[in-house]
């Protein structure tokens, strides 16, 4: 439904380490997700970029669109409450009780790809990509959606928390749907970066934001994210899950948890449900975070799989939980 475009194959996938962690998925869905993200640049990227990868941009990506830069802030939204304005961490409502995954800042965040292996509970996660090229294909019409407001509507139907790592050009492009996600009690909304831009030099292929500016970006998002209230956190994902230990400092002054993943679907332009069902359950165990989309276009099969998830998550007595209780208080 999402075909990844011209460059479904590359060069650049005989370079692909394949680590412990990315092991589990399967290979297919892998590289395609990988390069679909690299032929596209507009979407999803699931997975931590090998210090290696050596995933190259492709000629024919639809070039950065002019005119798409950093819009003005949206105007009040009526019904949010006023926005922070310092990208600290905040409180939630109005007390002194710790916001999860806030750290002190000055410290250098650390990185926590699960919780506690006992128990019962696991985090469904949904990041909300969002680039210029994002903003370009939805605004000449080439694509409908980047909210997939099937998987919303399942999630509120059936009464399962989940967790949302927004990003804040998502969240300026959507404040209806970001509204309905903040006033969900069983929903924690999280920090993807303000445009998804990669954060090491080579992470799939996604433009790169300048070191001096990511502290700005990340704190910008939970200013934009913070709006909305709801249940609020302070952890953070980084595109395509690529780090490394320059831009783990530059985060050090925000206070923040950063969430990887143990169990990466690889819902990112596949096209079929079963392999992101296989994924997730192949992977999955208690504390378990599970990394899935919520950007329809580019993730057109989760809505799909997101069923046959939670019956295979029931069969194996896993019941989801909003990711601050999963981690618990040893993750932040
Ligand atoms: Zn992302």
């Amino acid at each position: 439904m999402n075909p990844p475009g011209p460059h479904r194959a590359g060069p650049h996938c005989d370079h692909l380490a394949v680590s412990v962690k990315i092991a589990r998925v399967p290979l297919a869905a892998t590289l395609a997700a990988v390069v679909g993200a690299v032929a596209l640049l507009a979407g999803p990227v699931p997975l931590r970029s090998p210090a290696n990868a050596r995933v190259v941009w492709m000629p024919g990506t639809p070039p950065a669109p002019p005119g798409t830069g950093t819009p003005p802030p949206p105007a009040a939204t009526p019904g949010t409450p006023a926005p922070a304005t310092t990208g600290s961490p905040a409180t939630r409502n109005g007390t002194s009780a710790a916001v999860p995954g806030a750290t002190p800042p000055g410290t250098r965040p650390s990185v926590v790809d699960h919780g506690p292996r006992t128990g019962n509970k696991v985090a469904l996660t949904f990041d909300a990509d969002m680039t210029d090229a994002m903003r370009y294909q939805l605004r000449s019409g080439a694509v409908r959606s980047y909210a997939n407001l099937k998987i919303i509507e399942l999630l509120e139907r059936e009464r399962v928390p989940a967790t949302f790592f927004l990003t804040g050009k998502w969240v300026e492009q959507y404040p209806t749907v970001t509204r309905r996600l903040a006033t969900n009690p069983r929903f924690e909304l999280a920090n993807h970066t303000y445009g998804h831009l990669a954060f090491t030099p080579d992470c799939y292929g996604l433009p790169r934001i300048p070191e001096r500016e990511m502290t700005a970006d990340v704190a910008r998002t939970f200013d934009v994210v913070s709006a909305y209230g709801g249940r609020q956190t302070r952890y953070f994902r980084f595109p395509g899950l690529c780090h490394d230990r320059t831009a783990l400092t530059a985060l050090a002054p925000l206070g923040l948890t950063v969430v990887d993943g143990d169990v990466i679907s690889g819902d990112p332009f596949a096209t079929s449900w079963r392999p992101i069902v296989r994924a997730v359950l192949a992977g999955v165990r208690p504390g378990s975070v599970i990394v899935l989309h919520v950007t329809e276009a580019n993730a057109a099969m989760t809505d799909e799989a997101l069923p046959h998830i939670l019956a295979g998550l029931a069969e194996r007595g896993l019941t989801p939980a909003p990711l601050s209780e999963v981690l618990g208080p040893t993750g932040r």
